[in-house]
């Protein structure tokens, strides 16, 4: 790293450190989040233990109450839930945990699919049909779910530095983008930020949760939803690049410091016709800027797709590992073409990677905030 890169670094910490101040938040202490979970399995039968709490009840949409500890419920037809309760079956089209007064049970609880996957979570549970699959909804502090997406999102070899800005990003997020789903504010998985529940969470997760508790990105006062990454391909991207679509506040920086990430390069190669397969599409045409330089856009078919775009729909289709990013150029060699690319994610926002060798470096949690959202400001909500 220069001196000149640490003097200007260091004068961003200064210059912006005065938004920062310590203090209990109240906003964050008191908003509850609900999120859907375990939904990447589609769960046509689940199975609800109650661990801790006082005793819950099941309560029914049709009014009906149901007693114990231990529920399993089914998909009936794909449209109603089913609970075998004391020899009898019960059909419902939601189900929730209430406590002896009828008001919404908290308390910590087991969720376990047919296959044996099971998860824990400490909150409220409602459990809705979707799209002829169960919905478990939890809801639960936010600052719980802060710690809990850290968890699933970081490593705990991470530099605590590094976990604090990931935390204020997170509950920034949280805070600023909640109703994405018709059920619940936000999904367990990748299209919102992943969370494996609320069993073992780490100590150096509970910990950068509570340092920063109440701690957001604002613009003008208003809390901003910052995205993040695993690894920018050099240059952060723009929202209108990625998504067509303006964020306030979020610009396009350069990283400096995700060059050595193990995912900063990337190839992949595919036949042609392999591709237009996978897409099920019958002509792909690759449009750039000048030769060599990364494709702008795809178009299948004749629909224009932005590469980001691409990228999602190729990562349903075969997995994540083949394209990793959305900035690529293609080469095309007979039937093969040859895809080289850098960065991993989306590439709008914090980059992950560079955010930790910057930890790793000794810098604080507001230079690397600083760093990546220059227009920003930290505030406590
Ligand atoms: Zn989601
Ligand atoms: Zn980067």
């Amino acid at each position: 790293m220069t001196k000149v890169l640490i003097m200007v670094l260091t004068a961003c910490f200064v210059l912006s450190s005065c938004g920062n101040k310590r203090g209990k938040s109240r906003e964050t202490r008191t908003v509850a989040v609900s999120v859907s979970v375990m939904g990447l399995f589609r769960p046509r039968a689940l199975t609800v233990q109650v661990l801790r709490g006082t005793q819950p009840e099941l309560r029914l949409s049709e009014g009906k109450i149901l007693r114990g500890s231990v529920f399993r419920i089914d998909l009936a037809d794909g449209e109603k839930l089913s609970v075998v309760s004391d020899g009898a079956r019960h059909e419902s089209r939601n189900a929730r945990l209430v406590t002896p007064a009828g008001k919404p049970w908290r308390g910590e609880f087991l969720l376990t699919l047919p296959g044996g996957k099971t998860r824990k979570y400490r909150g409220e549970l409602q459990i809705v049909v979707g799209d002829k699959d169960l919905v478990p909804v939890v809801r639960l502090p936010l600052e719980d779910l802060v710690v809990g997406v850290l968890a699933g999102e970081c490593s705990t070899s991470d530099p605590p530095a590094f976990l604090r800005a990931q935390a204020v990003v997170v509950r920034s997020f949280l805070l600023a983008s909640r109703r994405r789903h018709a059920f619940a504010d936000f999904c367990d998985n990748t299209h919102c930020q992943v969370w494996f529940g609320s069993g073992d969470v780490k100590k150096p997760f509970r910990q950068a949760g509570e340092e920063t508790s109440g701690m957001v990105m604002t613009l003008n006062g208003r809390v901003v939803p910052v995205p993040y990454h695993a690894c920018c391909p050099g240059v952060t991207r723009t929202p209108t690049e990625v998504w067509g679509k303006k964020m306030p506040g979020i610009t396009s920086i350069r990283c400096g410091y995700c060059d050595d990430a193990g995912h900063h390069v990337w190839t992949w190669k595919v036949t042609n016709e392999r591709l237009r397969k996978v897409l099920r599409a019958s002509s792909l045409e690759w449009q750039s800027g000048a030769p060599g330089e990364n494709i702008s856009g795809v178009r299948i078919d004749g629909n224009r797709l932005l590469t980001e775009q691409f990228r999602l729909m190729l990562g349903r289709a075969l997995g994540w590992n083949k394209i990793y990013s959305n900035s690529f150029a293609v080469s095309i060699s007979s039937d093969t073409l040859l895809f080289y690319g850098h960065g991993f994610g989306h590439g709008v926002g914090l980059c992950q990677e560079g955010a930790i060798t910057l930890a790793r470096s000794g810098f604080s949690m507001n230079t690397i905030l600083n760093h990546y959202f220059p227009m920003l400001r930290i505030e406590h909500r």
